[in-house]
């Protein structure tokens, strides 16, 4: 018997998934560090009483949809919702990219853009971002004249560097889109925790989409729920690709759920905002280099040690972050998560135990 082979083109860059291994203080995912609120969890059962599980779920996610919108002073046909914003970036990929169509990413990036793109058959360009990550104006805007790509990547707060794209980046890119029909999608997964987001230039007449998710910023990796903001034409577009059915009751009830407790996520985003400031101010005191980041994560290198002996020393103290230090132009960094203030103390003291050995 012969096997069926896996199309060559769908294998994930090595590297990519996270080792799991089993810490004390896990700081190596950019989840919340936190549960959900006690207040969600409270409801959730009663919740779930009201869903008539032998019937297929709501196929517009109706309540859910409207739900999102009006946070955002947007119509219920602005949002699309799905699975994770990985299934909204991939059901995005399967109505607009795909054979004889091309994508552009600003890298290092999330590595997912790059893999769902060549998942539906993309063809990929990459265009580096400078020494700081930042994406330089004259370099994008001649990357896409040159180019003509039909999606172009935008990852704000990026993963894993966490830069935010400014302004004139996404104007400059948007009157080019606006001529060409390019479709521009700002992946803000980390957005909340940023000071500035693209969704205030969401126009039903402009090709501009933003996705967010549940997974970070509002405690729930495990509910897989994410969604977009876009134009009504591109979200019935979107309706077009989907698998029929495929957000369930389930989901779209806690979805639901969870956003009547903003205040509380609000809260939780501020005090991740100012720990990501002390712990980054206290990385630099002790000489690691650091970069300004506007997500739950930063990026930090030591001077004086390899990236992969650093993170090794930190797991002997039972503290796991991302090891960066294999990817392209992110030699020796690691990435942390935000975790609660007590995590991020103990990651400081076994910084410092660790620079003072050295010493
Ligand atoms: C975590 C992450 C996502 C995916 O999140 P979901 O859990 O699928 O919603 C999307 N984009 C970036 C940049 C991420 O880091």
């Amino acid at each position: 018997m012969v096997l069926p082979k896996l199309r060559s083109d769908v294998n994930l860059p090595s590297g990519y998934h996270s080792p799991q291994l089993d810490v004390a203080v896990r700081l190596n995912t950019n989840e919340s560090p936190w549960a959900p609120p006690e207040g969600f969890l409270e409801r959730l059962p009663d919740a779930l009483t009201k869903i008539e599980w032998n019937r297929y779920p709501d196929r517009a996610a109706s309540v859910l949809r409207s739900r999102i919108a009006t946070g955002y002073g947007l119509g219920h046909d602005q949002v699309f919702a799905a699975n994770g914003s990985n299934e909204v970036l991939q059901t995005l990929l399967l109505a607009y990219g795909g054979p004889r169509r091309k994508a552009l990413v600003f890298t290092p990036t999330y590595a997912l853009h790059t893999h769902i793109s060549q998942t539906v058959g993309t063809q990929l360009v990459s265009i580096a971002r400078d020494g700081n990550f930042e994406i330089d104006v004259d370099v994008a805007c001649r990357a896409v004249d040159d180019e003509q790509p039909d999606i172009i990547f935008v990852c704000s707060p990026n993963n894993p560097t966490g830069t935010v794209a400014d302004g004139a980046l996404l104007s400059a890119l948007l009157e080019r889109a606006d001529h060409a029909g390019t479709l521009v999608i700002v992946d803000e997964a980390y957005g909340q925790f940023a000071e500035t987001s693209a969704v205030d230039l969401i126009r039903d007449d402009r090709p501009l989409v933003v996705s967010r998710t549940f997974s970070k910023t509002w405690s729930m990796a495990g509910l897989r729920l994410g969604y977009l903001l876009a134009p009504a034409g591109i979200v019935e577009d979107l309706e077009r690709v989907v698998l029929p059915y495929h957000l369930d009751s389930f989901t779209q009830a806690a979805g639901t759920l969870a956003l009547d407790f903003r205040d509380e996520m609000a809260e939780r985003i501020a005090l991740l905002v100012s720990e990501r400031e002390r712990v980054i101010a206290e990385l630099d005191t002790l000489g690691f280099e650091t970069w300004e980041s506007g997500a739950n994560f930063f990026l930090f290198r030591s001077p004086a040690m390899s990236g992969d002996d650093l993170w090794q020393r930190l797991v002997d103290e039972s503290i796991l972050v991302r090891n960066c230090s294999s990817w392209d132009a992110l030699q020796n960094c690691l990435r942390m998560t935000v975790g609660t203030p007590a995590e991020n103390d103990r990651f400081i003291k076994a910084l410092a135990a660790i620079v003072n050995g050295l010493g």
